[in-house]
This record gives structure tokens, sequence and C-alpha cells, in this order.
């Protein structure tokens, strides 16, 4: 039997220049010309105003823990790839900027993790030219 690897994002024309920037270790958000706020996920429009105006802009890459889980068992086959890495942290992180951003947290032991943790960007190279944007206790 074939062993299923990690699923990697399906790169579109929307999010291409999120993937192209993240290849260059830079993290860049949506962020409407219209009414100015940071749109995450990537979006055709606005979330606020509907305008089409949205324009990629460069963030800090810092941001707070706002919630987080700690997997620690990976079951059934969609999990398979995963098992080497338990235990692992999946976050959501509130960007400075505003966006919250779901990723995992790494260089971090799972018993340290708080709300409120200070972090900031890194990324991981999956191969095949795909870089991840997860972060680090700052
Ligand atoms: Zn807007």
């Amino acid at each position: 039997m074939a062993e299923i690897e990690k699923p990697l994002p399906q790169i579109s024309p929307l999010t291409q220049p999120f993937w192209e920037a993240a290849a260059n270790k830079r993290l860049i958000i949506q962020r409407c010309s219209n009414c100015g706020v940071f749109v995450w996920c990537p979006h055709p429009s606005c979330t606020e105003c509907g305008s089409d105006q949205l324009e990629w802009k460069p963030v800090s890459g810092h941001g707070t823990v706002f919630s987080f889980t700690i997997i620690r068992h990976v079951l059934e086959r969609r999990g398979r790839g995963f098992e080497n890495d338990v235990p692992y942290i999946v976050a959501w992180i509130d960007l400075d900027e505003g966006p919250r951003f779901c990723s995992n947290v790494v260089n971090c032991p799972v018993d340290k993790i708080t709300i409120g943790m200070p972090v900031e960007v890194v990324f991981e190279e999956t191969g095949g030219g795909i870089f991840l944007p997860k972060f680090r206790p700052r």
C-alpha cells in the first residue's frame, strides 16, 4: 500500500502571489485599497466592502496566539504523514495587522505554548518549491 504523504496547498491564480512570496520567505496578505482592511484567506473581493481593489501587501509576520490545540494522536488514513510530528501544535494566530491565521507553532515545546504568546513567522520548506508559513515564539 502506498504511503500517503502530507497534503500540500492547491495553488490557484488567486493564491499564487502568496505562495511565491512565501518561497522568498515573505508573508503577504491582501489589503483592500478602498476600505483598508486586510483580507485573509485570499478572496477575489473585499470581505468588508465588496471592492475588487485588493493589493498584496507585506506584513510583519508578528502576531500572538489566539487559541491552540495540541495534536497527540493521528487517526485513520487521512492523518498519515503526520504521525512522526506528534505531539504538535495547531494554532490560530492573530497577526499584528489584524487577520487571524491558522498554522502550526514550531520550535516550542507543547507544554510551553500559551494563549497570548508572541510569535513570528518562519517558513518551512516542504519540497516542490512550496514553503509553509509557520510560527515560532519570539
Ligand atoms: Zn474593502
